[in-house]
């Protein structure tokens, strides 16, 4: 059986959606073929379950890229609130929990129902549970599956990066690009937790469960966020941030009292020297069981100004050595992905294969935590759609 439309569309989630309900709405006839048996399951899971659909505060420099430009143009033209707009025309609830963050009061349902009419409205046709065997470029472009041909001048790489295969994630988008000659950037896992190594671990870990506020920093980026010890190293957002930045075997800085000069009181001779005193100002502070843990793999090494000075110095530079990271089975994004180089920044189109697009996490655009990852897949979908 062959299929003729004017745009196929690999990947039904957030930016191939978005795609195809702005080509849809022009008039196009569109095809999403998905692999999965539903649209958008990552969709689904997202920010808990209520998806952190976008960020007030959106910037170019919340993306990570080889050319920090590049996300640019796709920005300024489907911002957040083109987004917020569609979201309140489908009358869905939603929040600001912090930080600009915007999240569904119900649950993320209601943005993949939201897209999911959107695209119905457009005419968008949808194949579920298509396994796609081939893809080749004759007069038009030809998708292969097991029972049918799908034929269309356009072909749009909207099948997502590598993280969390359980619900289906692939290479298919990167191989994809190989096979027309795109480079690639070597994808990593970002948003992900961190495992210490071994001293760390064992000096630390049993402390699961404890969170802080601090500073992380590494590659010359900074986030001042919580931070969460974990079973097998760190997490919590001050952590996923600079992970998308940390690559082995680069330290990571940690400030665990951002802002705070634990030891300043002990200058007024008045304050005893001792470590109970000590501990009670790093309780006031820092978690009272990670405050005694600390101090206990750090005590100072004599009463003298000096000590407590490289005390305090130490506090605020706690440099941690990752053995590695929890990886694709617990990393929000992927990393990397299709070089810009190879893309225009208006329209997503291969500049060596007219009618070829990459949108969303397959391209070598990674926001921060904070809905930034789904803003660039509304956005570069957007751009895709509107140039089909
Ligand atoms: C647990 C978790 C929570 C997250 N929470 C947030 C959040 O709150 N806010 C935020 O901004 N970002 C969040 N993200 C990141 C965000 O989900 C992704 O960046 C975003 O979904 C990327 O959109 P995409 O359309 O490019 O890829 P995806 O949403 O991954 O969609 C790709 C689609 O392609 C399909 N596909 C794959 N291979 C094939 C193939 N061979 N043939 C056909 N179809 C195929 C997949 O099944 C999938 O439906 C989260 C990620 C995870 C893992």
């Amino acid at each position: 059986m062959i299929h003729s439309f004017d745009a196929l569309i690999l990947g039904g989630g957030a930016a191939g959606l978005m795609c195809a309900i702005e080509a849809g709405q022009r008039g196009r006839r569109v095809a999403v073929l998905e692999r999965a048996d539903r649209l958008g399951k990552k969709i689904l899971i997202s920010g808990g379950g209520r998806c952190n659909f976008t960020n007030l505060h959106c910037r170019p420099e919340d993306f990570l890229s080889a050319n920090p430009h590049f996300a640019k143009s796709a920005l300024a033209r489907y911002t957040p609130a083109d987004f917020i707009a569609l979201v309140e025309k489908h009358r869905i609830p939603y929040h600001e929990k912090t930080l600009g963050q915007l999240f569904c009061d119900r649950s993320a349902r209601d943005i993949l129902g939201m897209l999911e009419s959107e695209c119905a409205d457009a005419r968008v046709s949808i194949f579920l549970s298509t396994n796609i065997l081939k893809v080749i470029r004759e007069d038009v472009f030809v998708v292969r599956t097991a029972d049918a041909e799908f034929r269309a001048p356009a072909l749009i790489v909207a099948t997502g990066g590598l993280s969390i295969p359980k619900i289906g994630a692939t290479s298919f988008g990167y191989d994809l690009a190989r096979q027309f000659g795109l480079k690639i950037r070597d994808p990593w896992p970002g948003l992900v937790p961190l495992v210490l190594n071994t001293d760390d671990r064992s000096r630390f870990c049993d402390l699961a469960g404890v969170s802080a506020d601090v500073i992380a920093s590494c590659d010359g980026q900074e986030f001042r966020e919580k931070m969460l010890i974990t079973h097998r190293g760190l997490s919590g957002p001050a952590i996923l941030q600079i992970s998308s930045y940390w690559k082995s075997p680069q330290t990571i800085r940690i400030d665990l009292a951002p802002g705070q000069e634990i030891t300043a009181a002990f200058r007024d001779q008045a304050t005893p020297r001792t470590l109970d005193t000590l501990r009670t100002k790093f309780r006031k502070i820092l978690p009272n069981r990670f405050a005694d843990r600390w101090l206990d793999a750090n005590p100072p090494s004599a009463w003298t100004n000096q000590a407590l000075a490289d005390l305090e110095r130490q506090t605020h530079a706690w440099t941690i050595t990752p053995s590695g990271t929890e990886g694709y089975e617990k990393a929000e994004v992927t990393a990397g992905g299709v070089d810009t180089d190879e893309l225009s920044a208006k329209t997503m189109e291969s500049r060596k294969v007219p009618g070829l697009y990459f949108i969303g996490e397959v391209v070598d655009v990674t926001g921060h935590l904070g809905g930034f990852n789904f803003q660039w897949a509304w956005a570069s979908g957007a751009a895709a759609g509107r140039a089909l």
